[in-house]
């Protein structure tokens, strides 16, 4: 998809993923999607199992120039005993899937993780003669500064527990391989393309707001926003966000700039989309959804 000189891909690693809405959403109900389900089925929201599906994938963004990976989702071979679909993968299609939208692992400048859960770090590294190496290996992984301090305290209190051990096997390698790069709220990684904050589903949650020209914003908002019911719904916060309020101001800023200015939001699991804008119903939101080919 065409964002004025840039351009936007997915590159999906897991479709669907499917969660249990009150397993994600503590608070949600089914029953309070159900009006919205013109728009949340078939691809958001399994209403039969009252299922929520998301996907696992990256964009590749390419823009000034540079080749720039948002997010690497789960990746292969990784010990993630605590949740089944993400344990000790093998033989996936996500560099195949990558190959096919032109980009080697070699092509790749940037890396841009949105934040250090297991989902979005996991093909930071593979696994070669038994030892994690960075999958791409001319990038600067770029980590928010807050993040990666907070998980590295974290690590320190209880080493290998949190985020499924991904500390370990997916950032701790690129940081020793020399090819982390911290960044802070506003760095510029090439003109128009901006670290954006949105701290509360992790402690220094980053995204991207890719200035397209003639204002025209994409903003790239990593689990700020988990499902397009949260547009109906920003209330909900995870069971995984670490601070329940920051995470509401977080979604409901991005979701009040984008009525306003129709920003493009794209979130990390949204599926067979690149992302929505959004109008104002009332009191409300509702989303209209972005396809590849727009
Ligand atoms: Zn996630």
């Amino acid at each position: 998809m065409k964002l004025g000189l840039a351009t936007v891909e997915r590159v999906v690693d897991l479709d669907p993923f499917a969660l249990g809405l009150s397993f994600l959403f503590p608070r949600a109900q089914l029953d309070d999607l159900r009006p919205h389900a013109a728009l949340l089925a078939p691809d958001h929201v399994d209403f039969e199992t009252g299922d929520l599906l998301l996907g696992v994938q990256s964009f590749v963004l390419r823009v000034g120039g540079l080749t720039i990976l948002i997010d690497s989702c789960v990746g292969e071979n990784k010990e993630r005993g605590r949740r089944k679909d993400w344990h000790q993968r093998k033989g996936t299609s996500y560099l195949r899937s990558l190959a096919a939208a032109g980009v080697t692992p070699d092509d790749v400048d940037v890396v841009l993780c949105t934040h250090l859960h297991a989902d979005h770090v996991g093909w930071n590294t593979r696994l070669e003669n038994g030892r994690w190496v960075p999958t791409f290996p001319h990038a600067r992984y770029m980590i928010g500064k807050a993040e990666l301090a907070a998980w590295q305290t974290e690590e320190v209190r209880a080493p290998g527990v949190a985020n499924h051990g991904a500390y370990a096997d997916s950032v701790l390698p690129v940081i020793e391989a020399g090819l982390v790069e911290t960044v802070t709220d506003g760095f510029e990684i090439t003109r128009g393309l901006t670290v954006l904050p949105l701290p509360g589903h992790s402690p220094g949650q980053i995204g991207l707001d890719l200035d397209y020209g003639e204002s025209r914003h994409a903003l790239f908002c990593g689990d700020a926003i988990h499902s397009p019911a949260q547009v109906f719904k920003p209330e909900w916060t995870s069971a995984f966000c670490t601070n329940a309020e920051q995470a509401v101001a977080s979604r409901m800023g991005l979701l009040e700039r984008a009525a306003q200015d129709g920003s493009l939001i794209a979130p990390s699991h949204i599926r067979n989309a690149i992302g929505f804008r959004v109008e104002r119903c009332g009191c409300d939101f509702r989303p209209s959804f972005v396809c590849e080919g727009a």
